[in-house]
């Protein structure tokens, strides 16, 4: 058995059952909820490890779902949203979300995001204040404001830098380009993507040994930036 709980958001029931079906068969609990106000009722009550969110719900819109629960806790939020609420998408993940998945999704899909937010969460729970983070052969010494590759130190400006701490942080999690350019720049940078776009090609340069098939970070195209989990 999995020691995780889903709480599956969701009022279609088709692709309710799909996700269920899923997470028995892999032994997953969960429990379910059709409407918002039930969404809401659920996580504090059984205050699940990760939320599978729809956003498109009867009674209330998702993002608002998402910022009540992230008024109280930190649990995981997986959104699901069709691909025509693709500007919802990025405002849930302004809002908190830690991850998406388009419908329509696969099976295999579903249970990689899960495996994702799982490793993230066992990450989370064993960093404490640890002032070092390690993924594969990167690690990051934060007190000294250094970063290494396979032990030699990467020579980062302090934009690459700061990018390459503030995705390293939100290991596992999708970062959009609002998000970023905001905490990297401020206000004033709002939305300029190309600029974001140039750091982190010379960023990955550095990092990356194909940066054509990145290792550490992954382009979500339209959306932003995740640091994979390595090894
Ligand atoms: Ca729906």
């Amino acid at each position: 058995m999995n020691k995780y709980t889903i709480l599956v958001v969701e009022d279609d029931k088709p692709v309710r059952t799909l996700i269920t079906t899923t997470l028995k068969a892999n032994g997953y609990r969960f429990i379910e909820a059709l409407t918002g106000e039930e969404a809401i009722l659920q996580a504090t009550s059984y205050n699940p490890d990760i939320i599978l969110l729809d956003l498109g719900l009867p009674d209330m819109d998702g993002v608002e779902i998402i910022r009540k629960v992230r008024s109280w806790s930190n649990m995981p939020i997986i959104v699901i949203s069709a691909r025509s609420e693709d500007s919802d998408k990025i405002e849930a993940l302004d809002s908190g979300a830690d991850d998406y998945l388009t419908k329509p999704f696969s099976v295999e899909e579903l249970l990689a995001r899960l495996r994702v937010t799982q490793r993230r969460l066992a990450m989370l729970g064993a960093e404490h204040a640890d002032t070092v983070f390690v993924n594969g052969s990167l690690r990051i010494d934060y007190a000294a404001g250094c970063a290494y590759l396979d032990g030699n130190e990467l020579h980062l400006t302090p934009i690459e830098y700061k990018l390459l701490c503030l995705l390293a942080q939100n290991v596992g999690k999708v970062l959009t380009h609002t998000y970023i350019t905001q905490k990297i720049w401020g206000n004033s940078w709002e939305n300029d993507i190309a600029s974001l776009r140039v750091f982190m090609a010379t960023l990955r340069k550095k990092l990356e040994s194909a940066p054509d098939s990145p290792q550490y970070i992954q382009t979500h195209i339209g959306v932003g930036y995740r640091m994979l989990k390595v090894g």
